[in-house]
Formats: structure tokens, sequence, C-alpha cells
């Protein structure tokens, strides 16, 4: 799609050094995006109402609270679009990053970076952001190549070229990360996946740090999932999975964590 003035990517750089908040934004706006910079977290999260970024570049060393704290109250929030978050930090530590991802950040940048690298990743996590909204508008050339989905499971539906989904009608708002979550799932033989290839695939992760990364963002998503939680299955000690379109109604309520992996094959689509 063009970046019409109208329809320009909004991207919130929440970064107190002012030299580096200044020449993202510099290169954000040459970039085609519309950049706004917050000092602090307080502004941040002001700004994050009346800017509604799609995007949120976060540092995690700030003045008055943790970076991360920002990244959380977002990932709480019940209403409204989500918008992708990078987090950007100096802080090179494993643990970080894991904790990073617990919180709901869709991708994680450690400084010094190089800007053109950044600008490549934020345009990646933008492409399913820039579609909200634009419900059966024209499609990018990224969406042509990678066919979206759109599916429908019990009172589960999802439209990954909007990024919208809808449980019972009504619309739930998820991440960017939790809605790859479910279209990877669904695009998945038997709609099951361990955690390991979840934390490959859907997070671009290196899968020996954190499983329980994957576990904490499953349990976030059935959260939202609400009566459709049960859609999103555990299969002990392997992965997730979907359920099957023949495992609905009443079958759903006896379909257990320990359901048999070999009968997976006859689950696929
Ligand atoms: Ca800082």
């Amino acid at each position: 799609m063009g970046r019409t003035t109208a329809s320009k990517p909004k991207v919130l750089i929440v970064e107190d050094e002012s030299d580096l908040s200044s020449s993202l934004a510099y290169a954000l706006r040459a970039n085609g995006y519309d950049a706004m910079v917050a000092d602090r977290g307080s502004v941040a999260l002001q700004a994050i109402d009346s800017f509604q970024p799609d995007l949120i570049l976060l540092d995690l060393m700030l003045p008055d609270m943790p970076g991360l704290e920002i990244c959380r109250k977002v990932r709480g929030a019940s209403s409204g679009p989500q918008p992708a978050v990078i987090i950007l930090s100096a802080r090179v530590q494993e643990i970080d990053r894991v904790v990073g991802f617990e919180v709901g950040a869709d991708d994680y940048v450690t400084k010094p970076f190089s800007v053109r690298e950044l600008m490549l990743r934020i345009e990646a996590r933008l492409r399913t952001h820039m579609a909200v909204g634009q419900a059966g508008a024209e499609k990018t050339s990224a969406q042509e190549q990678n066919p979206v989905v759109s599916f429908t499971l019990r009172n589960l539906r999802v439209d990954e070229a909007a990024h919208r989904a809808f449980v019972d009608d009504k619309e739930i708002h998820l991440s960017a990360l939790e809605m790859r979550v479910l279209v990877y799932l669904f695009k998945s033989p038997g709609h099951m996946r361990n955690r390991r290839e979840l934390l490959t695939e859907v997070w671009g992760y290196h899968p020996e740090v954190a499983s329980r990364t994957v576990d904490t963002h499953i349990k976030r998503l059935r959260d939202k999932l609400g009566t459709a939680a049960d859609l999103l299955k555990t299969v002990r000690g392997v992965g997730f999975r979907l359920a099957a379109p023949d495992e609905q109604g009443a079958r759903s309520s006896q379909a257990s964590d320990d359901h048999a992996v070999d009968s997976l094959g006859s689950l696929a689509r």
C-alpha cells in the first residue's frame, strides 16, 4: 500500500538520550514515518493515548520508570489496537531479552545498533500492523507473496490481512506476536507446533533460552481469547495446537491436554 500522508505509520520513540532520539526521529521521517519522541515514561504513556503509535521503540532505562513497565501497561490494555514494540537496550544479558519478550515485546535490539538494520526491523514489524483498520484495503506486496490467512474455528474468527480477531463476533485486540502464534499454528500440519518451533519461527529467537517465554505468551493469549481459550490446546510435553474443526462443541470439553499426538495427522485441515 502507498504511504500517503494520511496513512503514514506512526512510530513513538521512547528514549531519554536526546542525541539518539533525534537521529532516530530524523531517520524515521526520512523513511516515510510519522515520528514522535518521548524522553520519559510518563510522557510516553500520554503519547501512547494521544499519538496512538503503530510501533513503539522502547528504551529500557528511563529516568522515571523502567521501560518494561511501559511495555507491560501497553500489553495489559484491554481495548484499542496493540502497537508493535521493539525494545532498544544497552543491556546485553539474555535475561533482559527473555523478560522483554515475556512482557510482550515483539523484537529486541541491542545498543549500539545500525540505524539501517533498525529501519528494516521496523518495516518488518509494521507489515501486519499497517493493515489494521484497513480491512478490505489493497494488499501489500508482502502479503501477496505470503498468502494471508483468514479462518474461523468455532467462535474464533481470525483475519490476518486486517490483523483482526473476533470471539463471538466481538473484537479482541491481539499483539502482532499473538496474531503470529495463532496464524502459525493454523498454517501448521495438524495445527500443532512444539515450543522450539514457535520460538524459532514466531519469535525468530534462539530456542535454548527460555521455553517459558512461549508459555507466558500462550497464557496471555488464552486470557484474551476468553470463551475461545480452549481452542488453543497444550499438547503436554510437546507444544501447542489449535483445536480441529471436528473437535467443536461437546467434544471440545472432552479433549484433554493429553490428546494423543498420533491422532493429530487426521486433524490436519
Ligand atoms: Ca536510557
